[in-house]
């Protein structure tokens, strides 16, 4: 595995592949989700680069940009063993210079949910991940649905900018209690956790309630807040694929999100029926 530290070193890496390119970007802290967005990039492709990269200006002032885990010599562990063929591993000072153009999250869908408790986060998450796509021409880029209004927003910043990559969703993967993977999980102690698992909870009811036959919104989403309590609940939310609000559930064209605090720790997580 080939470790490349600047945009230099990551292009002297690329000279040599050829063939298909999988791209899988991460904020490092590798857990079992990572792992199978990199699994299915190894898969699919005969080269795979990884990124670990926490980027700071998609964290709002007072977030947890500082304390955010990092896990360096377990996460070059983790890809190696998993077939990674080039980790790219840049400082702050190789992906950003001052006062830069960047790129601006749309007016509605970015500041929406998410966009609405972070305003400004896509702002920067849309940034980095053009950066990122530039830097490595990937053909296929793997991202996770548990960041479902991340993947729609990246999906439409390739549409709007013509850029001829091909987005792979990959489903969440859970804790076997239901519980979704997360870096951040490692905030939580042991009551946290299980206070943390009324999100999934929460999503599960939704679904029984879809799969009895009760699409209608307001009655989903007052059962889900009825299970939450009395965790601090930022919104529960019920989206087609475009992110526009839905009165009822449409098969096939529907996500159902919840995000919450739990203790000081922020949570998101959600369905797509
Ligand atoms: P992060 O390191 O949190 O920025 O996540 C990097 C990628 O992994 C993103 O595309 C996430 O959506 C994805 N991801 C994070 N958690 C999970 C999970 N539990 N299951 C599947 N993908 C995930």
């Amino acid at each position: 595995m080939i470790i490349a530290r600047s945009a230099s070193e990551l292009k002297a890496a690329l000279e040599s592949k050829q063939g298909s390119l999988g791209f899988v970007p991460t904020m490092g802290a590798l857990h079992i989700g990572h792992r199978t967005l990199i699994e299915a990039a190894r898969r699919d492709n005969e080269t795979v680069v990884v990124s670990i990269f926490v980027n700071p200006t998609q964290f709002l002032p007072g977030e947890d940009l500082s304390k955010y885990p990092r896990r360096e010599e377990a996460d070059f562990k983790i890809c190696e063993l998993s077939g990674v063929d080039i980790l790219f591993y840049p400082e702050v000072s190789a992906m950003y210079k001052e006062d830069e153009v960047r790129v601006i999250a749309p007016d509605i869908r970015g500041y929406i949910l998410e966009g609405a408790s972070r305003p400004g986060h896509f702002d920067g998450v849309l940034t980095v991940v053009m950066k990122l796509l530039n830097m490595v021409h990937p053909t296929r880029v793997y991202f996770g649905k548990k960041d479902a209004q991340q993947l729609a927003l990246i999906t439409q910043m390739c549409e709007n900018f013509f850029m001829d990559i091909e987005i792979v969703p990959m489903e969440t993967v859970r804790e076997s209690d239901g519980l979704a993977l997360s870096s951040r999980n490692v905030y939580l102690n042991e009551s946290q956790r299980q206070e943390a698992l009324k999100l999934s909870s929460a999503l599960k009811e939704a679904t029984k309630m879809v799969m009895q036959g009760n699409i209608r919104g307001n009655e989903i989403k007052g059962a889900m807040l009825k299970l939450l309590e009395p965790l601090e609940v930022e919104y529960v939310a019920i989206v087609n694929r475009q992110f526009e609000a839905l009165d009822e559930v449409m098969i096939g064209n529907t996500i159902v999100l919840v995000a919450a605090r739990v203790g000081p720790t922020r949570l998101i997580d959600n369905v797509w029926m």
